[in-house]
């Protein structure tokens, strides 16, 4: 496939995407950035801050005002581009909190953007008005503690967590399991219309696709306690037997999903930690 590289894509009215360049084993063809709105947009994920990109979003704004820029969390494929875009079209940043890193020691990697400088923090259910409808925040922690989805006309910006192409990587320590799944239970119950995440295609059966990726974290789980049943297993170990044809680039993220999914079933009471490994109770 061309992906379809610094142009504006419409996907329905009102609605339209610009994909940056940025591909990787993580962002697949790279961040889709979305502009919303006709008359005065806002953009979602602003994406990284490369000038082609800029460019783009400059064009595909041309001389509408942007309400807001809102960003689903602060890892750097999503948010570095807020600051440069804000200045530009004098819009305020709206959206995920900063990651707090000063409570909560070393939550944050490389993977962070840590000058991300939010004007207003929308808590779950608040909302931003964007060409005459709301744009209402849905807290769902779990891929990062940050994370907002947005929900506008019935479509849902789902960010990474819920993404068209591949699960989501849930890394601790500031990744967290039982919060990935709270949060997908929390999106079952919603009745969204359509799925538009930051990688990867739309979800137009959101429900079934949610019940799904509940369905795989489950599978994934009973996976891990077959596999530490009897005796003491190590992460390499456990993503050797779980994961066999796994892409190599994807071995560190696959041990922090198994990671996520020990530290949840430690919590429960159904592994230990013993002899350097790992072992169910
Ligand atoms: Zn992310």
């Amino acid at each position: 496939m061309d992906a379809p590289y610094a142009k504006l894509d419409e996907l329905e009215p009102g609605i339209a995407r610009v994909l940056a360049h940025n591909p990787s084993a993580f962002t697949y063809y790279g961040t889709q950035t979305y502009l919303i709105g006709t008359s005065e947009v806002a953009l979602i994920d602003p994406g990284p801050d490369s000038p082609e990109h800029l460019d783009a979003l400059n064009k595909a704004v041309g001389n509408r005002p942007v309400a807001a820029i809102m960003c689903t969390h602060t890892h750097r494929d999503h948010s570095p581009a807020a600051a440069p875009l804000a200045a530009r079209f004098g819009a305020p940043i709206v959206g995920c909190a900063a990651l707090a890193l000063e409570t909560v020691g070393p939550r944050a990697d490389a993977s962070f953007d840590r000058d991300y400088t939010p004007g207003r923090v929308l808590g779950d259910g608040e909302a931003l008005e964007v060409d005459g409808d709301p744009v209402v925040a849905v807290a769902t922690p779990g891929h990062t503690s940050n994370h907002l989805c947005f929900s506008w006309r019935g479509a849902l910006f789902s960010g990474d967590h819920v993404m068209g192409w591949s699960t989501t990587v849930v890394v601790p320590p500031d990744g967290d399991m039982a919060e990935y799944m709270a949060s997908l239970d929390k999106l079952r119950q919603r009745e969204d219309r359509v799925y538009y995440p930051a990688h990867g295609p739309a979800v137009n059966n959101p429900q079934q696709y949610v019940r799904h990726l509940v369905g795989h974290r489950m599978q994934r789980e009973r996976q891990i306690l077959s596999l530490v049943a009897g005796r003491p297993r190590t992460i390499p170990h456990i993503v050797a037997n779980a994961y066999p044809s796994l892409d190599p680039r994807l071995t560190a993220a696959a041990g922090g999903s198994v990671l996520a999914h020990l530290i949840d079933l430690e919590r429960r009471g159904l592994v230990e930690r013993r002899d350097g490994g790992w072992t169910a109770v």
